[in-house]
């Protein structure tokens, strides 16, 4: 994850820090190489300009303090600067209503919204001690009803029993009646993917939002697309009311442009990244500790 950029940026550093002193020239030097970086990690355009408008400013803008080099200050505006692009301050699930909390996963077909759905389900039991019921609400793949059974059974998490011919906002109502009559404190529906935002996958997705009213409601985006991800949770966004967004194979992924852009380009928080196809490989994302990985 990031390895190129931060080797990228790692060169650009350790020739800031090696100077004592740096004007003007030096610093616009440095960010015409850290934008070239930002730009080869596919990190979206505006989003890289941004950045590099508010260092500089800040950087030439600066009274270098005595404790710290002129090289280090520049690094350390980076890091915040970093830190706030993704987003600030680590954002988890907000699940304090009156249980059962629901949480929709959406997303595209072959975005990792089944595996997501039973790894988060395993982390909210493990992590939190939480009582979870899991629900497919694809009916337009075959398998899919039964992918999220096989995989409650491994990750050991309740699936609503399927019954063949009901419509995805019907499971929907019939899962929450469940999990309030058996006592969950979480309910996830997985609901159907298809291979584009289409109006048909939004008007289910909206509907299937008014019948279930989630607490969350998480976009799975499949983080080796890079900025087509982070167009695809433009769109969902515009049309449904997301709390934040999974990026799933980050551990493919060296480059890290929709998890540097999304933030920034969609205002929804990535909550959670994937980082395998092990149902353990789950992380939830917090920027400072990316923005240091990213600077090593
Ligand atoms: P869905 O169609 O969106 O429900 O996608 P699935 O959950 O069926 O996942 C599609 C494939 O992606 C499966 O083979 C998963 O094991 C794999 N997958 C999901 N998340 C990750 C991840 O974070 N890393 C890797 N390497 N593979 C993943």
């Amino acid at each position: 994850m990031f390895e190129s950029l931060s080797d990228r940026l790692g060169g650009v550093f350790d020739k800031l820090r090696g100077r004592g002193a740096l004007n003007e020239a030096d610093v616009r030097a440095a960010m015409r190489e850290v934008r070239i970086a930002l730009l080869e990690a596919d990190v979206a355009l505006p989003v890289a300009k941004d950045f590099i408008a508010k260092v500089t400013q800040r950087a030439i803008g600066t009274e270098v303090t005595k404790s710290v080099t002129p090289g280090q200050q520049v690094v350390k505006i980076v890091n915040d600067e970093l830190v706030a692009m993704l987003g600030g301050e680590a954002e988890g699930l907000e699940l304090g209503v009156a249980p059962p909390a629901v949480i929709m996963m959406v997303g595209l077909q072959g975005s990792g919204k089944t595996t997501t759905t039973a790894k988060i389900a395993r982390r909210l039991k493990t992590k939190d001690g939480k009582k979870v019921l899991m629900a497919s609400l694809d009916v337009n793949r075959p398998a899919a009803q039964e992918q999220l059974r096989v995989l409650g059974e491994q990750v050991e998490v309740a699936t609503l029993p399927i019954i063949e011919g009901q419509q995805p906002t019907e499971i929907a109502r019939r899962a929450l009646q469940a999990a309030k009559l058996q006592g969950f404190d979480v309910l996830m529906l997985d609901t159907a993917g298809r291979l584009h935002v289409d109006e048909a996958l939004m008007a289910e997705m909206q509907a299937v939002a008014a019948a279930a009213n989630p607490a969350e409601a998480l976009l799975v985006v499949d983080a080796l697309t890079g900025q087509d991800a982070v167009n695809v949770a433009t769109n969902f966004s515009e049309r449904m009311a997301l709390t934040g967004v999974v990026l799933t194979r980050m551990d493919g992924d060296a480059r890290g442009g929709a998890a540097l852009s999304m933030r920034a380009v969609t205002g929804k928080p990535i909550k959670f990244v994937g980082t395998g196809e092990k149902v353990d490989a789950l992380d939830a994302f917090d920027p400072s500790r990316v923005a240091g990985r990213i600077l090593g």
